[in-house]
């Protein structure tokens, strides 16, 4: 049986078809241009198989409230001719297969759990530091959803004493995004993020909203595991730096070994490397034909 899967970002559509396991047997890489030229891309690309589902891990906000009139949809995305767009119902339209959507961060935290770094838990946190900052959580084999999708990369945070970079969030200027985004340091370092050395100070001041903000989710969601992706996390002399940071921050009050002993094994890298997102998405297909078009996520 052929599933497909999307990886729906703001600059490429990576499209795979593959299995109920997540294995990707041929995928393409669709530019992210307007709707109509992106999207007959995209289904031309699955009518080359037979796909019985399709799962799409998007880029946001999405609305993914079944009860709402305009669920399925990109909603205020400030990308142009984007908006308010149903992606669910033209996908079903060209294809008609049952279609399953998701967030691009909950694509990837799925994948994790299924197949890579959280295989054999039932929760995961699935954390990106990219373009932008984003996170989905399983817990207790369900993704976390309530009015909408979670948000958690426009948390407040406590200033860094040595920053005062105004921070570039549109809405917020100085959420965890506006602080510590790729392009947040590319601004507040006048260099792209890639070309900062190991030992900028810029990845103390990183580590430090990074462990933050886990301070906050491990608090708030206690996940099962911590996994962080995305480009700016190639960096991974960040890993350390978080990790004890966190310890520091939390100060013993959860004492738990996941924290204390072996918070190597519980803040890490994907296992699925890039690929977390588009495992997911086809996980979600599956998922989305065993319930005749009803996700269980
Ligand atoms: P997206 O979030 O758009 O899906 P990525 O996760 O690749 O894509 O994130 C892109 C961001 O990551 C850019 O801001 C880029 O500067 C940053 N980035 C990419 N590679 C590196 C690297 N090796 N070190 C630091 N930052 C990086
Ligand atoms: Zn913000």
């Amino acid at each position: 049986m052929y599933l497909g899967g999307i990886e729906a970002g703001g600059t490429k559509f990576v499209c795979a078809v593959g299995d109920e396991n997540g294995n990707v047997l041929a995928r393409e890489r669709i530019a992210t241009t307007d709707t109509k030229t992106t999207l007959s891309g995209v289904v031309d690309f699955f009518k080359n198989f037979k796909i019985e589902g399709l799962g799409i891990g998007s880029f946001g906000p999405v609305d993914l409230n079944r009860e709402s009139p305009t669920y399925g949809y990109i909603t205020s995305t400030p990308k142009q001719g984007w908006t308010n767009y149903p992606l669910v119902q033209t996908m079903e339209e060209a294809l008609h297969v049952p279609v399953g959507l998701t967030t691009d961060v909950n694509a990837a935290a799925l994948g994790e759990l299924y197949n890579g770094a959280a295989k054999g838990l039932d929760g995961c946190l699935y954390i990106t530091v990219g373009t932008g900052i984003g996170a989905g959580l399983v817990s207790q084999n369900r993704l976390l959803q309530g009015l909408s999708h979670p948000e958690m990369g426009h948390i407040l945070l406590r200033r860094h004493p040595d920053d005062d970079f105004e921070g570039i969030c549109p809405y917020h200027h100085d959420c965890l995004e506006g602080l510590a985004s790729g392009p947040a340091l590319e601004a507040r370092w006048g260099k792209p993020a890639n070309e900062l050395p190991v030992t900028h100070k810029a990845w103390e001041i990183e580590a430090d909203y990074l462990a933050q903000a886990l301070m906050q989710y491990v608090l708030i969601v206690s996940p099962k595991k911590i996994i962080i992706g995305g480009g700016v996390m190639k960096q991974t002399q960040l890993f350390p730096k978080i990790r004890e940071k966190l310890q520091k921050l939390l100060a013993g009050y959860i004492d738990l070994s996941e924290v204390k002993e072996k918070i190597d094994e519980y803040i890490i890298p994907p296992a699925l490397g890039d690929n977390a997102g588009i495992t997911g998405a086809l996980i979600l297909g599956s998922q989305v034909l065993k319930n005749k078009g009803i996700s269980q996520f």
